[in-house]
């Protein structure tokens, strides 16, 4: 990191030893422009730094991001998701109304009556909290219909509710995968498949790649007692769709195990919304299904779905299941009603359907790189950071609110703004927001 303050330098371990910092480190300066997030989470050369000095440069970063108007982290909403947002303005007085693309609440679900109705009546019930882990008393019956709703929607025998999607991935890998067992990722994969698979063997096939994946089987099969491929329904940086199919059949020719979030998939594809399994005909193929219930299910937490006896073993295996507080009853209530909602009114799906079409033909006809998306994330790809951060910066000036992509969350040369599709966004907001990326696009040579 050529920009590295001298203050940021390694301290040599033997002066620093274990001592506490006596005095914070005066201030730091730092040029955001010239350095990433990496430089002070990742880079080896923060390991040998005291935590005051590990804050202190972090936090120059974000200051000199504020300066800039490139901090797009950490937006405050006055009234929460929907296709327009009420924002804090982050770098001065007053509020903000911005179109959203930054949510994942793809069928606009979070503010449908019944699913809202439903949350309400759960909580006069329930109560607002449930006081205990699902493995003690914090379960409910709302939980075992969620989970029975869930399991057919997956097609699978059962299911398990957890209080978070993230938590979900590391409870089940982490309870499913033993030192002689190895997990077989798509590079692709979130952050908490990552995180689930920390202390199991892991090798990565490249994105999307049957071949890749079909040696990695063919070398490591014999050399483990299980072997689990994780992919993606619908992946959450690109919008692209696992080929599925070929992954399942290549599992069973070796003799391993599938996973598949379909986080970004549930509500989008499939003709009753079921996610990916159902756009490629197969539901009740795929030996584990996962998500989420913060995208199309319009809430918070994550379920697992598989075989009665999975599901029994991580009732008892999965330490986050165990260890953590149930989710809400209220939002047991609002994802059953929202799994009753997406398959009693279609004409949800086919809105969204028909802006992703008319928002995808509109900036590929301006010239914009959209990858291989074929979902409701549409990632505009820039392929430089800075101009990322700078695009989206007059986005939010023209009240546009997209997320900017960089690197370390993707390689430097593709980072891009990732456009969320929601039912409810209106056409004149699709149209005002195709002609100011467009203009900014041109500006900026990204087009
Ligand atoms: N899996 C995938 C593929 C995701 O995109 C996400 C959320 N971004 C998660 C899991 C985590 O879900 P949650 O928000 O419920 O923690």
């Amino acid at each position: 990191m050529s920009n590295l303050p001298t203050l940021l330098a390694p301290t040599r371990s033997d002066e620093a030893g274990l001592q506490p910092a006596v005095e914070p480190p005066p201030p730091v300066r730092v040029d955001s422009r010239t350095s990433s997030l990496f430089d002070f989470l990742g880079a080896e050369c923060q390991d040998g730094l005291s935590f005051d000095e590990r804050f202190a440069g972090l936090s120059a970063f974000v200051d000199d991001l504020i300066l800039r108007k490139h901090y797009h982290y950490r937006r405050v909403s006055l009234d929460g998701p929907g296709p327009v947002l009420h924002l804090q303005n982050p770098y001065a007085d007053g509020v903000v109304t911005a179109i959203n693309f930054a949510s994942n609440d793809y069928l606009n679900l979070t503010r449908h009556p019944a699913v809202v109705g439903a949350a309400v009546d759960a909580t006069r019930r329930y109560g607002v909290g449930t006081g205990a882990s699902p493995a003690a008393v914090g379960n409910t019956d709302l939980h075992q219909r969620l989970e029975q709703q869930l399991a057919r929607f997956s097609g699978c025998e059962e299911a398990l509710v957890y209080n978070s999607g993230y938590g979900m991935n590391c409870g089940v890998l982490g309870a499913l995968l033993r030192p002689r067992d190895l997990a077989i990722l798509d590079s692709c994969v979130h952050a908490s498949v990552m995180e689930g698979c920390k202390a199991a063997p892991v090798r990565i096939f490249d994105h999307n790649d049957l071949r890749s994946l079909e040696s990695i089987l063919a070398r490591a099969r014999n050399r483990y007692v299980n072997c689990l491929v994780v992919v993606e329904g619908v992946y959450s940086m690109d919008g692209d769709i696992a080929p599925l199919e070929g992954v399942i059949s290549l599992a069973r020719r070796y003799d391993a195990r599938v996973m598949l979030d379909d986080a970004h998939g549930i509500g989008v594809l499939g003709a009753t919304g079921r996610g990916t399994a159902e756009h490629l005909g197969l539901l009740g193929k795929v030996d584990i299904v996962a998500g989420t219930f913060s995208k199309s299910l319009g809430s918070v937490g994550g379920f697992v779905a598989g075989s009665s006896r999975m599901i029994r073993y991580l009732q008892m295996a999965s330490r986050p299941y165990v260890f953590s507080a149930a989710p809400l009853a209220s939002v047991a209530a609002s994802v059953l009603a929202a799994i009753e909602v997406i398959e009693s009114q279609p004409e949800l799906h086919e809105q969204l359907w028909a802006n992703i079409r008319h928002f995808r033909s509109a900036l590929q006809g301006a010239g914009f790189d959209l990858g291989q998306t074929e979902s409701a994330i549409l990632p505009i790809m820039v392929r430089d950071d800075l101009k990322v951060k700078e695009m989206c910066r007059l986005l939010h000036d023209d009240g546009i609110v997209a997320t900017a992509v960089v690197f370390p969350g993707v390689p430097q040369k593709q980072s891009r703004i990732r456009f969320s599709l929601n039912s409810g966004l209106e056409r004149a907001s699709l149209d005002y927001a195709i002609e100011r990326i467009t203009l900014h696009g041109k500006a900026m040579q990204v087009i």
